[in-house]
């Protein structure tokens, strides 16, 4: 167990979680799953320790890795809103 401390925006104690984290690696999103990690239970901050710091920017350069992972469809949405029909 890790211990992250307080949160710096708003002192509450950070919880130990699992979560998942995603990068635009060269207009690509990339997702990491299971990523340990301090999240405040109140302003949902998240902050990750130097050492999976390290880990993930090694995984994110592994361009083998990323080419071979599993893919999952994510919505697109335009921001400006289309007209719908009624
Ligand atoms: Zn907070």
């Amino acid at each position: 167990m890790y211990d992250y401390g307080k949160c710096e925006t708003c002192d509450t104690p950070l919880e130990e979680k699992n979560i998942q984290q995603d990068f635009w690696i060269k207009e690509k999103l990339v997702v990491i799953e299971k990523v340990p990690a301090g999240v405040c239970p109140q302003c949902g901050e998240k902050v990750v320790n130097a050492e999976v710091g390290e880990h993930i920017a090694v995984l994110l350069k592994d361009s083998n890795r990323i080419n071979k992972a599993p893919t999952i469809s994510v919505p697109l949405i335009k921001y400006e809103a289309e007209t719908v029909a009624v």
